[in-house]
């Protein structure tokens, strides 16, 4: 019988949000014990968000370069990866090595234990270590930051091939000569764009109707467009009904298809696993995709979830916005429960797809009159000003009952920053008059905004 180790919080997993809530909870005085199993910072930091972005950096950088001629003279590229592993490796995750991290989290005072943590009772956590397993009490509670891993689809012969996930292709130190990209979200879709740029001929192959599903049915024909534009070939409605590695060729059989590539990149959703957690032993479902909470985070007495396991949008800006309300209610400081009316998201392929809030459709099954607007990106007076690679538009999308936006699109060159305008007159219910009623710069991106608005005139 091993003898509990007392603590007052215990964060299980160290991903962007239970990174912050265990540092904030230690630097006020709390004794934070951490239990993560990988690195401290979780998903985001060494295998997702910020070593996908250095890779779509680099690759746009080549796609600025090929549209010089015409406008500014000549310009060769000749597309090289060895600076984008490099800076991956040394600027990004430190090759995988979470030190800083972890020091940093020290030097606030937490108590960081590596390991897998499991739920074995009310606010107990047992971490199975070589040389035995130690067991955390924590008087206050604990806060399940698991995050998710890559889904991998039971598609006949695909296990035991040598397939990349995104844990794989952030460690690429070549391109394959070609790939197939299977899922067409928005990872597969930031993946398939970087390593096309960078000469690799690549496939995405989805079982949906339409490549970034989630989002407004323009923003999927946009992507769609310009991957084909781009020599990235696209098949859609075309689920993968088997794999097979042989000789250093994968071959993905579709509908009496089979299409063959050097690498195979598995994009096809993301999953937690909530039994290898032990939740069951605070009564919560085992088999279930998320774990629900309250407005405050609050999944059971004394146990608290955030991040991509909440399911309300698996972003880093998720995880470290419910930190924030965590620390709050642990703290007893009060303040706003969390509000999920205007949640952005941004798929940074180019043109970027920022979205808030909800899609036409999502609308109208929630029962609201409907009125939208659409505009196109490269009619904009900064559209026709940028030319080559202006493609995209922005939609908005109104509730004419209460004449305010509850969704909007913003596709293009800065999509996602231009976003931000509307993710404001969404959150704070700006009316729609009053968004109609105001000047834009000229000639910015955002001023687009207007034009989108034009339709929505009878409710102003
Ligand atoms: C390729 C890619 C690109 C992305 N790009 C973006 C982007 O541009 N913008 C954005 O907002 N989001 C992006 N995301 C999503 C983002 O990475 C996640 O939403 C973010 O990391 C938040 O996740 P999280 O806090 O739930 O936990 P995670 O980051 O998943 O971390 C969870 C941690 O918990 C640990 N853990 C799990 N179980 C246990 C256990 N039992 N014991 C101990 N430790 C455990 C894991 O080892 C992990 O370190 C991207 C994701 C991927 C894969």
């Amino acid at each position: 019988m091993v003898e509990p180790e007392h603590t007052d919080v215990i964060v299980i997993g160290m991903g962007p949000g239970g990174e912050y809530a265990a540092g904030a909870l230690a630097e006020a005085g709390l004794h934070v014990t951490a239990v993560e199993d990988r690195l401290v910072g979780g998903e985001c930091p060494y295998f997702g968000c910020v070593p996908s972005k250095m890779m779509i950096r680099a690759a746009n950088l080549i796609a600025e370069t090929r549209r010089v001629p015409g406008m500014a003279g000549t310009a060769t590229v000749t597309p090289d990866w060895s600076p984008v592993a490099l800076r991956i490796r040394e600027e990004a995750t430190d090759y995988w090595d979470d030190k800083v991290a972890a020091d940093r989290f020290a030097g606030k005072g937490g108590h960081l234990v590596r390991g897998r943590g499991t739920i074995t009772g009310p606010g107990e956590v047992t971490v199975g270590l070589p040389d035995g397993s130690r067991v955390f009490r924590a008087r206050r509670g604990i806060v399940i930051n698991n995050g998710t891993e890559p889904a991998i689809p039971p598609i006949e012969g695909l296990a035991g091939t040598p397939y990349w996930t995104n844990r794989d292709i952030v460690q690429a130190e070549q391109v394959p000569e070609s790939m197939t990209v299977l899922g067409g979200g928005a990872i597969g879709a930031e993946f398939a764009q970087v390593f096309a740029r960078f000469g690799t001929a690549v496939t995405v192959v989805e079982a949906l109707p339409r490549l970034v599903s989630f989002e407004e049915p323009e923003a999927s024909a946009l992507i769609e467009r310009v991957f084909m534009r781009e020599g990235i070939r696209v098949c859609t409605d075309a689920p993968a009904e088997r794999v097979s590695h042989k000789d250093g060729c994968f071959s993905v059989h579709l509908g009496g298809a089979v299409l063959t590539a050097a690498q195979l990149l598995v994009a096809t959703g993301r999953r937690a696993d909530l039994a290898a957690l032990g939740v069951e032993a605070i009564g919560l479902d085992a088999s279930a995709r998320t774990v629900p909470t309250d407005g405050w985070m609050r999944a059971a007495d004394g146990v608290w979830a955030i991040g991509d396991v909440t399911g309300r949008g698996a972003f880093t800006h998720m995880s470290m916005y419910q930190a924030g309300i965590v620390v709050r209610d642990i703290l007893g400081q009060g303040g706003e429960p969390a509000d999920y009316r205007a949640v952005p998201r941004v798929t940074f392929t180019d043109p970027e797809i920022g979205s808030v809030g909800l899609t036409e459709a999502q609308a109208r099954e929630a029962g609201l009159r409907v009125r939208t607007g659409l505009t196109q990106v490269p009619y904009s007076a900064r559209g026709w000003i940028h030319k080559a690679g202006n493609d995209g538009f922005i939609k908005v999308v109104a509730d004419a009952d209460r004449s305010v936006l509850v969704g909007a699109t913003s596709a293009g060159p800065c999509g996602g920053e231009v976003l931000s305008a509307l993710q404001v007159a969404i959150r704070a219910e700006v009316p729609v008059a009053t968004l109609r009623n105001m000047p834009y710069a000229y000639p910015t991106f955002h001023r687009a905004i207007e034009d989108a608005l034009r339709p929505l005139e009878v409710l102003s």
